[in-house]
């Protein structure tokens, strides 16, 4: 499995969001994503084990 979805809250506004993580794109990856609801930057971490997932965190990118 090369994609995984992961669904998190936004930890600004608490809503429901859904990404799709990309493992190919490295074992290690963070990168931020504007929230669909309040359009604030999240910074995600994503870690990699081969080809599962092992790590994911969400935080505020700007505090
Ligand atoms: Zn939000």
């Amino acid at each position: 499995m090369l994609e995984n979805d992961m669904d998190f809250f936004c930890p600004y506004c608490d809503s429901p969001q859904s990404i799709r993580l990309d493992v190919s794109g490295g074992t290690r990856q963070s990168f931020v994503s504007d929230c669909e609801v309040c359009c604030q930057p999240i910074l995600i971490r994503a870690e990699f084990d081969a080809d599962s997932l092992v790590n994911f965190s969400t935080e505020k990118e700007n505090e």
